[in-house]
């Protein structure tokens, strides 16, 4: 079997745990955010293309090193025989096994999820379900609008919900000025996690990489403003799980 991955790090340390992981980044991914910083993995390129046997070998190869295997992109959700096969052998393995997602699949999730693949799922919680939603991910195509697209993430957070004791869940969103910043999005975005037993990190926009160029004119937001949405959010919902990455 093959498939589209453009990169894998054999033994890397990831931001989340001091253990060492084995990251593979798939390629291909179906939103277009403005600022992306991995764009050169949005498209499947025939140069991409790998056997996973071979990768197969290389996680083998490291599973005395490391903890356990991410899978990230791009997104992963799009080539689903691919990660069935690698997880399982993951599995197989006893390694830890961590999912980077949009969220925009949850019938690749949860086949994930009920074969009991999964360690930890860590889902881009990209903004509310409003215009916003379309003006970061740019992800709506002739055959399938915002609506549907955010259906589909809705579908995903219920998902998430139903296995959050088996599964560890993480939320990342990226706060970008101009974009992302209002508390009271925030706090829309706090309303549909709350019931999920996970934890939500914010993180600071950075425009070093970015796939639309004109975002490289947006500064980083502050600390204090960062700090400044987690006060009113924890005033809101005390029990909140939310920290500034
Ligand atoms: S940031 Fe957006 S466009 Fe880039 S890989 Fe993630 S979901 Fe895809």
């Amino acid at each position: 079997m093959q498939a589209f991955i453009s990169e894998i790090v054999p033994a890397g340390s990831v931001d989340f745990s001091k253990d060492l992981f084995m990251k593979i980044y798939f390629s291909g991914c179906d939103f277009k955010c403005s600022y992306c910083n991995t764009p050169d993995l949005l498209e499947t390129k025939f140069d991409h293309v790998v056997e996973l046997k071979d990768i197969k070998k290389e996680i083998e190869r490291q599973a005395g090193t490391v903890k356990g295997v991410l899978i990230t992109g791009g997104e992963p959700c799009f080539q689903r025989q691919a990660l069935l096969n690698l997880l399982t052998h993951c599995k197989s393995l006893k390694l830890d096994t961590i999912i980077h997602t949009n969220g925009s699949k949850p019938d690749v999730l949860k086949s994930l999820l009920k074969n009991e693949l999964l360690t930890q799922v860590i889902m881009d919680f990209k903004s509310p379900f409003t215009k916003t939603f379309e003006k970061i991910t740019k992800s709506q195509t002739f055959f399938k609008p915002t609506n549907d697209i955010m259906k589909d993430l809705l579908e995903t957070l219920k998902l998430l919900r139903q296995y959050d004791e088996k599964t560890k869940i993480l939320f990342r969103t990226t706060v970008v000025p101009g974009l992302l910043f209002r508390k009271e999005d925030f706090l829309e975005m706090a309303k549909e996690i709350e019931s999920i037993l996970c934890s939500w990190e914010l993180k600071a926009f950075s425009n070093s990489v970015v796939l639309d160029k004109q975002m490289r004119n947006i500064t980083r937001p502050t600390q204090t403003f960062l700090e400044n949405i987690i006060t009113y959010l924890k005033k809101e919902i005390p029990n909140l799980n939310v920290k500034i990455v």
